[in-house]
C-alpha cells in the first residue's frame, strides 16, 4: 500500500514513477532509472504544499479517490501527488517540482480521454479541472478560457452573447483536451476544428517558463500545441475566435432499424455530398434503450432555421425513419444530446481511424460487424468532416487529417469489468475488418494506449517537425505521459 499523507512519496510509488514497471514501455532511453533518481522526501512535499494556492492530495487524503477518477472506468491509477491547481503559479510550481524530482507528470483537463492519460501511477497529476474562468468579449468576438472548463460551461457563457466556437458535442468533455487534440463538432465544417479557432495559448513549458504561443509569438510552438496535447507543456489559457451561432439551431436525429442500415448509410453518403457547410450529419450504429439495433443520423444545422428546414427535409423523408426528433432547439441543448449515452465510470475501449471513403463495401462490413456487437452500450460512429476542416493546409497545425471525408470510431462500452475481453475483442475485430477503407491516419483524441506506430499515424507527415519541436521545448521528455512524441536529443536540464 502507498504510505499515507504526511509521509512523502512511498517506495512503491517511486519505483513506478521512475519507470520500473509497465510505464517504461516505449520510453526508450528517456525513462529515469531508479538508481539515478532521488526519492522525494516529506520536506520537499511540504515545501511544494506551502507554495500552492490550490490543494495538494495524496493517497489516503479525503477527496483523493474522487480526484484520481476519470471518465473511463477502466482507468484506475494512483498518483503519488495530485495538485488541484488554482492558477498559473500552481502549474509552474508543479512543473518545476516534477522536473527537479524526476517525477512522472500527467495533465488533467476534463478527464474524458479514453486512454486515461490525465492520471498516472505514482507520479504527479497536474489537475486543472478547477481552473474554470472565462471572459467573453462580444465586440471582438473572442473568448479567453481556462483549461478546466467543460464544453457545456464554455457554450453557456458564449451563447449569452449569441456566439460559439467549434467544440465537442458532449457537454462534459474538457475544452483543453478536446481542443489540443483537434476538436470535432457541429460547427467544424463551417468554422474549422476547435484548434483552428485558437488565437493564442499560454503554456507552461518543461523549463517552468510561461510562454505565449500565437501566429506571431513562438509560432513554432503554436503549430505544435494545436494537436499535440501536453507534449509541449501545460496550457493554462486558451484564446478562441467566436462566431455568431443560434441561439436556436435545427438539431436532433432520425432513426432507422438495422435491417435498413445499408440503404440508410448509402443515402447518408449521397446526402452529405450535397449539403452546405452549415450542416453536419454523423451516423451511428447503436442499440436503443429498448434493445433494438438501429442506425441513427445525428445532425445539426447552424444557419437560419427556415433555410435549415429545406436542408433537413430529405433526411426526414427518407425511409421514412421510425423516429424523427430533428427540431429547433437551443444550441447549448444540441451540444448535450448524447450526454446520457456516455455516462462516467463505464468501461470503455475505442478503436478508430480516418476513412478514405465510405464505400458500399465499407458500409457492408460495418453493418455486418455491428450485428456481432457484444454490449448494448457499444456503438459505431461515423463523423462527417470536410468543409472548412479540409480547406486548411495540413502543415498549418499538428492536426494532419484534413483530406479525410469521415472519421470512424468503434466504441466498446460495458459495465462489468469481468467481461472486458469479449467487448474489447469485438471492437478490435471490427476495426481490423475496416482497415482496407482506412486512410492510415487516426485522430489523436480517440487513441487508446496503442503504441508508437499509432502516435505516428496520428501526426502523419507532421511527425518529424513535431520531433524537432520536442527536441527544442522538452528534450528530456518531462511530458511523456501522453500520446508521446519522443525527442531524439537529450540535453541535461
Ligand atoms: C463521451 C465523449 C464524447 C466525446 N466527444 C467528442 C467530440 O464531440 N469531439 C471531439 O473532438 N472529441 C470528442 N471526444 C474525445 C475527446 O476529444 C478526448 O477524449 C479529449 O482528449 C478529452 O479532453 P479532456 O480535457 O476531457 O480529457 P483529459 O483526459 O483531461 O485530457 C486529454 C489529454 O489532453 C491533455 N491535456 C488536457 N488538458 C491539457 C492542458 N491544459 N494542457 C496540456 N495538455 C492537456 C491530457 O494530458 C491528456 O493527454 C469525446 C470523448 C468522450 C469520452
Amino acid at each position: 500500500m502507498p504510505k499515507k499523507s504526511g509521509s512523502g512519496i512511498s517506495r512503491r510509488d517511486f519505483i513506478k514513477t521512475t519507470g520500473a514497471g509497465a510505464l517504461t514501455a516505449g520510453l526508450g532511453p528517456f525513462f529515469l532509472f531508479p538508481e539515478r533518481a532521488q526519492v522525494v522526501g516529506e520536506a520537499a512535499v511540504q515545501e511544494l504544499k506551502k507554495q500552492l494556492r490550490g490543494e495538494l492530495l495524496r493517497p489516503g487524503d479525503g477527496g483523493y479517490d474522487a480526484a484520481r477518477r476519470v471518465w473511463n472506468g477502466m482507468v484506475d491509477k494512483r498518483p503519488a501527488l495530485i495538485v488541484r491547481c488554482a492558477g498559473v503559479a500552481d502549474v509552474i510550481n508543479s512543473v518545476n517540482f516534477a522536473r527537479t524530482n524526476n517525477l512522472l507528470v500527467s495533465v488533467r483537463g476534463g478527464g474524458h480521454n479514453v486512454a486515461g492519460n490525465a492520471v498516472c501511477d505514482g507520479g504527479i497529476m497536474i489537475d486543472l479541472s478547477r481552473m474554470k474562468s472565462i471572459r467573453v468579449d462580444p465586440v471582438s468576438r473572442a473568448a479567453r478560457a481556462e483549461p478546466g472548463l467543460t464544453w457545456g460551461e464554455f457554450d453557456r457563457e458564449t451563447q449569452a452573447f449569441g456566439l460559439a466556437t467549434t467544440g465537442g458535442i458532449c457537454s462534459e468533455t474538457g475544452v483543453a483536451g478536446v481542443t489540443l487534440g483537434g476538436g470535432f463538432g457541429w460547427l467544424m465544417r463551417k468554422h474549422g476544428l476547435a484548434l483552428d479557432n485558437l488565437v493564442s495559448v499560454d503554456v507552461v513549458s518543461a523549463d517552468g517558463q510561461l510562454r505565449k504561443a500565437s501566429s506571431t509569438e513562438n509560432a513554432d510552438l503554436f503549430f505544435g500545441i494545436r494537436g499535440a496535447h501536453s507534449n509541449f507543456g501545460v496550457v493554462t489559457s486558451l484564446e478562441y475566435r467566436l462566431h455568431p451561432v443560434g441561439p436556436t439551431v435545427l438539431a436532433g436525429m432520425v432513426l432507422h432499424p438495422l435491417e435498413k442500415a445499408r440503404e440508410a448509410l448509402k443515402f447518408y453518403r449521397e446526402y452529405n455530398s450535397k449539403t452546405p457547410d452549415e450542416m453536419s450529419a454523423w451516423a451511428a450504429l447503436l442499440t436503443s434503450p429498448d434493445g433494438h439495433s438501429m442506425v441513427a443520423i445525428l445532425t445539426c444545422y447552424t444557419g437560419p432555421i427556415e433555410a435549415g428546414e429545406k436542408v433537413v427535409r430529405p433526411l426526414k423523408e427518407f425511409g421514412p425513419p421510425v423516429a424523427d426528433v430533428i427540431q429547433p432547439m437551443p444550441y447549448v441543448k444540441s451540444q448535450s444530446l448524447i450526454d446520457e449515452s456516455f455516462p462516467r465510470g463505464r468501461c470503455n475501449s475505442w478503436k478508430s481511424n480516418l476513412l478514405r471513403e465510405l464505400s458500399d463495401d465499407a458500409i457492408d462490413r460495418l453493418v455486418e460487424g455491428f450485428r456481432g456487437v457484444t454490449s448494448p452500450y457499444s456503438s459505431v460512429l461515423i463523423e462527417q468532416l470536410g468543409g472548412a476542416v479540409s480547406r486548411i493546409s495540413k502543415d498549418e497545425t499538428a492536426f494532419n487529417h484534413r483530406g479525410s471525408p469521415y472519421d470512424l470510431v468503434i466504441m466498446a462500452m460495458w459495465s462489468d469489468p469481468a467481461e472486458s475481453e469479449k467487448h474489447i475483442r469485438w471492437a478490435d475485430e471490427l476495426w481490423r475488418a475496416m482497415q482496407p477503407f482506412s486512410s492510415g491516419g487516426v485522430y489523436v483524441n480517440y487513441l487508446g494506449n496503442e503504441g508508437e506506430g499509432r502516435v505516428k499515424a496520428a501526426y502523419g507527415t507532421n511527425y518529424e517537425r513535431l520531433v524537432s519541436l520536442k527536441n527544442k521545448y522538452d528534450p528530456m521528455n518531462l511530458f511523456r505521459f501522453n500520446q508521446n512524441i519522443r525527442p531524439t536529443v537529450r540535453k541535461s536540464s
